[in-house]
């Protein structure tokens, strides 16, 4: 892929209008208007409801308190509870990682440091991709690619206007495509796809198929007519996404041998390509990742965070979600959040809540994009002065080895 064949999302100056990118969904868009200070967005000046409502949440939330079981304290007696909390757990999960790279790097560093386990909140996913590349690799392509070349787009996914709004406006149309002046065919599977696409390969491969379902011939028959067929996966609902993509990948191969094929696909949730980026970067393997022995360990199964605290095997979980709101999954053990200003516990705090500051809107930083291809830069608007989670986080640690304990990092 050239650099200059991407242009799914614009460059930072737009007809030199200046541009920021908008870290609320996977897509991480790089072509919206400064909001004007103080002015609440509408979707007249972005054309996004998810990111209108991304943006006023944050921009009008920069005053949260720190608090500790729900009551307003200093950030200094909130850092201090947290850290005795890390010191005295057997193992921690640091989870959630709704956030940027820098969100990323502090879960990191307090797993490190306190012998935690890391995880995303979408670590299923991501368990189940990283099990297909593993075993057997796989071709894929990014979203400029899609837009200026392939002539066949297999949407296998669900709920695609809800996890990637605008993903409609930058790949299925016809406007400003590089190499084609038509838009893709786009086929949608709607179910049973797990089927379809063995049924698709066993045709390439002219197997004995009597009863191929007319939906999986359908597709046949355009796949061998394309050029460049690519087939996006995104969230699927009600079927395993191990088998959708290995049953992809596999037709994907296959089709390679003739013409070029590849997979796109769209990591589904904020943070979740930054998230097995960043540790994989840090730690050489990704998520799902333990330190309690003093080194990285992999378990894609056992240190999945979800089990981890179901079967009391951890004993503390710390949540990292700068950019949602959306309140930790309730556990028994007890949580310090490192999150969205905006968020509210109801009648049950935390043991912990340490606000911080939302990446894109209140700090600057960095997010990358759902095919993983790209590395987005995130702006400041506005000064919130919450602190960012990697310099809470260094705080956190940083009394741990002032009270005598060698630095693990
Ligand atoms: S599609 Fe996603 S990244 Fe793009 S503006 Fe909407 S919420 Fe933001």
């Amino acid at each position: 892929m050239s650099a200059t064949d991407d242009n799914t999302t614009m460059s930072p100056a737009v007809n030199g209008r200046a541009t920021i990118a908008c870290p609320f969904c996977a897509l991480a868009c790089d072509d919206l208007s400064r909001p004007v200070h103080n002015t609440p967005l509408s979707t007249e000046q972005i054309p996004c409801r998810r990111a209108v409502t991304g943006f006023n949440t944050a921009l009008s939330n920069g005053q949260a308190h720190p608090q500790i079981k729900g009551r307003d304290c200093t950030l200094d007696e909130a850092v201090e509870h947290a850290r005795q909390l890390l010191q005295n757990a057997r193992l921690p999960v640091i989870h959630g990682l709704v956030g940027d790279l820098q969100d990323c790097r502090a879960a990191l560093h307090l797993a490190a440091c306190f012998g935690g386990v890391v995880d995303h909140r979408s670590g299923d996913t991501i368990a189940e991709q990283l099990s297909v590349l593993q075993d057997s690799g796989w071709q894929i392509t990014s979203l400029g690619e899609v837009r200026n070349r392939a002539d066949l787009i297999v949407i296998v996914a669900n709920r695609l206007d809800e996890t990637h709004p605008r993903l409609q406006e930058k790949l299925f149309s016809a406007n400003g495509r590089l190499h084609a002046e038509q838009p893709a065919e786009v086929v949608t599977l709607a179910d049973k796809r797990v089927s379809i696409l063995g049924e698709v390969r066993a045709l390439f491969h002219q197997r004995p198929l009597p009863d191929a379902s007319e939906d999986a011939r359908r597709l046949h028959r355009k796949m061998a007519d394309a050029r460049y067929p690519v087939i996006l996966i995104g969230a699927v609902d009600n079927e395993s996404t191990e088998l959708v993509l290995r049953a992809a990948s596999g037709l994907v191969r296959d089709l390679s041998h003739e013409r070029r094929a590849a997979l796109l696909l769209l990591g589904g949730d904020i943070g979740s390509v930054s998230a097995q980026m960043v540790a994989a970067w840090h730690n050489g393997f990704g998520i799902r990742t333990a330190f309690n022995r003093g080194y990285p360990q992999q378990d894609l199964q056992r240190n999945a965070a979800a089990r981890l605290l179901a079967d009391g095997e951890a004993d503390l979980m710390v949540w990292v979600g700068s950019l949602s709101e959306q309140r930790p999954p309730a556990v028994e053990q007890p949580t310090i959040v490192i999150g969205h200003p905006a968020m509210a516990f109801a009648d049950q705090p935390p043991e912990v809540f340490l606000p911080v500051s939302v990446p894109g809107v209140q700090r600057a930083g960095f997010i990358h994009r759902a095919d993983g291809l790209r590395m987005v830069p995130l702006t400041s608007i506005v000064d919130s002065g919450l602190p960012g989670s990697l310099d809470l986080c260094r705080q956190i640690a940083a009394n741990h080895f002032a009270n005598g304990v060698a630095d693990a990092d």
